[in-house]
């Protein structure tokens, strides 16, 4: 028997002001889209902005439908879009925010597991990695150099080969 270890370095920023530029400005992106969710069951807002390798940006938001299994999360929508938008185009990152209208949200907020598997899936179809920066509605800034990182272990095309 083997134990194994796994550990996942990110950086924290303590605040938006503080991020590189690039960062920053895809964070606004998202920030911006954030503002066309369409949320009326749950309120919780989530946007989501890609910054592609031509240096393009796209934002999107989560999109919700009375028969919740249908929603449609923020960071699927945008990277769904973006595989339209771009076809090919690698993704070398994207930002996440959420605002909550029934609390403030002061710590950022992960992806779910199933955006996790999505954005480890666009990584691998693009050969590329994408920097994931996270942040809240206020509060610190979580930034993974790469999605996989959010989701070790994952499972993959590979699989099906
Ligand atoms: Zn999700």
């Amino acid at each position: 028997m083997q134990t194994q270890t796994l550990q996942i370095a990110y950086q924290i920023y303590p605040s938006l002001e503080a991020l590189p530029d690039a960062d920053r400005t895809l964070l606004e992106q998202a920030r911006r889209a954030l503002e066309n969710s369409y949320s009326p069951y749950s309120h919780f807002k989530v946007g989501a902005a890609v910054r592609f390798a031509n240096g393009e940006m796209l934002g999107g938001a989560n999109y919700e439908n009375a028969a919740y299994p249908m929603c449609i999360c923020a960071e699927q929508a945008v990277l769904a879009a973006a595989a339209s938008r771009f076809p090919g185009e690698p993704i070398t990152a994207i930002a996440i925010t959420v605002q909550n209208p029934h609390k403030p949200v002061a710590a950022p907020a992960a992806p779910c597991g199933a955006c996790r598997q999505v954005i480890s899936e666009t990584e691998q179809r693009n050969l590329c990695p994408m920097r994931v920066i996270l942040q809240g509605e206020t509060g610190p800034v979580f930034v993974f150099e790469k999605g996989s990182d959010l989701l070790p272990l994952s499972f993959g095309g590979d699989f099906l080969g």
